[in-house]
């Protein structure tokens, strides 16, 4: 799990979980019937491979759907098609590293093929993807998707290379079409886009200012998501609580959940990622009033040292952070929490690191996700002086790890004996165990007399617990 920036998690499962993270295939379940566009390329195939984070995950949802809407199929290997897509994401230089190495892959074999970057590295790149890798015909960052099918349409009509690159937008990503690789939890994009300017993030960079989607969109969208059998429902954005419904009934954030939680037939409602800045009250107050609203939040905090804090340009104090605590901790509803820590900031020094650490016993999560901070293009951070070398932030992020495991396994330790339920979405065939989630988003393997559960709500009792996950019996 490799991320450093709010725009959560490629699953908010702990690391080393052992529930699926959602396919980022495009080879699993079918979508609904698809009308097609009048222009559409019968017989066409498409590949689409996606890296980073679930707004990633569920942007490609939305460009296969573009796709399968134009009379495209989606394949299972780039081989097969026609068209091959890398959804992809910058956040870190490896994820980078990798997406050229796949583009390096076509470049004695692309003959026949369009091949097409989207997403982090797009933005980032832009023509320079053309020099680097001049197989390449399609260029189109997240700002632009909106476009997308007119650029198949300009590729599929003989023009050689197409981009889309433009940030300067108020407008959402909204398909007719989208194609849902996670038959159980159905991602819902509410805000793209991020207005915040931390000092070590691409995000403003890649994916332009913040603009919402209007409420009465998202909340249609989630009505055919329950008539679908949809009964859990993720909303996204890089700083979700952020949301500012641009339409007239001018829902804010807490309007919206209690608004989605109340649409039959959902079960549950999970938001990610929160900004400590936007994080109120009646967020705490709506969890705590509504069941359907899961008991579960990621807040990233990156670093326990108030003067990191202010270097990484994060608006907040450790002081105030922990009064945003102090509200979840003191809710009716025990309320799970999560949260992001980058090691090896530019002038942290052993004290800031410390303030690290003690923050994690603080804090007390269920789970953190811990990065080495990495310098990325065109960002403030990147020149700053003090740079910690490389050995040194492995080391601090071991400590952190090791330290945070122990919260983990302790905390585990004492849900042994209780009962949960669990949304199972996995079998381990080799295991003869299935999987799921509370919602706290704790991840339950268990055992179960029961020949097909997938999709079902059930009642496990807890009766192992190791620092990533639960270990059960299906109470029949
Ligand atoms: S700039 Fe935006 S997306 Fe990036 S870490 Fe800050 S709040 Fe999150």
């Amino acid at each position: 799990m490799n991320k450093a920036f709010d725009i959560a998690i490629e699953s908010l499962a702990s690391p080393g979980a052992t529930a699926p993270a959602p396919s980022t295939s495009t080879s699993s379940p079918a979508a609904s019937p698809h009308p097609r566009h009048p222009n559409a390329a019968p017989g066409k195939s498409f590949y689409l491979e996606t890296f980073g984070c679930q707004m990633n995950v569920h942007d490609s949802e939305k460009v296969s759907g573009v796709l399968l809407g134009r009379g495209y199929r989606a394949v299972e290997s780039p081989a097969e098609a026609d068209l091959v897509l890398y959804n992809t994401c910058s956040i870190r230089e490896k994820a980078a590293q990798k997406v050229f190495a796949r583009l390096g892959d076509w470049k004695t074999t692309s003959q026949n093929k369009i091949i097409g970057v989207l997403g982090c590295v797009a933005q980032q790149e832009g023509e320079e993807i053309f020099e680097r890798a001049p197989w390449v015909s399609l260029v189109c960052g997240s700002a632009s998707y909106r476009r997308l099918p007119d650029l198949v349409a300009e590729l599929e009509s003989g023009g050689r290379r197409v981009t889309g690159l433009d940030l300067d937008t108020e407008e959402t990503f909204e398909t007719e079409i989208t194609r849902r690789d996670n038959p159980f939890r159905a991602y819902l994009t509410i805000i793209e886009g991020c207005d915040y300017s931390c000092a070590y993030c691409v995000v403003p960079l890649t994916r332009g200012p913040e603009r919402s989607r209007p409420s009465g969109s998202i909340l249609s969208e989630v009505r055919r998501l329950a008539a679908a059998g949809y009964t859990e429902i993720q909303l996204l954005g890089q700083t979700v609580n952020s949301y500012r419904d641009p339409s007239a009934p001018k829902l804010n954030f807490v309007d919206l959940l209690y608004a989605v939680a109340a649409v039959p037939g959902i079960r549950r409602v999970r938001f990610t990622t929160s900004h400590p800045n936007d994080f109120t009250r009646e967020i705490v107050q709506a969890i705590d009033s509504t069941p359907a609203l899961c008991d579960h939040i990621h807040l990233p905090v990156q670093s326990g040292s108030t003067p990191i804090l202010r270097a990484m340009r994060r608006t907040y104090t450790r002081e105030e952070y922990l009064e945003k605590i102090a509200w979840i901790r003191a809710a009716r509803r025990p309320i799970s929490l999560t949260t992001d820590i980058i090691i090896g900031f530019p002038g942290e020094t052993e004290i800031d690191f410390a303030g690290s650490l003690s923050l994690l016993d603080a804090l007390q999560c269920d789970g953190v996700f811990s990065f080495k901070y990495s310098p990325r293009p065109n960002t403030p951070a990147r020149d700053m002086p003090d740079a910690i070398p490389e050995e040194e932030k492995s080391r601090r992020l071991a400590i952190l790890q090791e330290h945070q495991r122990l919260i983990q396994i302790a905390r585990n330790d004492l849900l042994v004996g209780s009962q949960f339920e669990v949304l199972v979405d996995a079998r381990h065939a080799g295991r003869d165990q299935w999987a799921g989630r509370t919602t706290s988003n704790r991840v339950v393997n268990f055992t179960s007399p029961r020949v097909n559960l997938l999709g079902e709500y059930v009642q496990v009792r807890i009766a192992r617990a190791g620092p990533n996950c639960l270990v059960g019996e299906h109470l029949v």
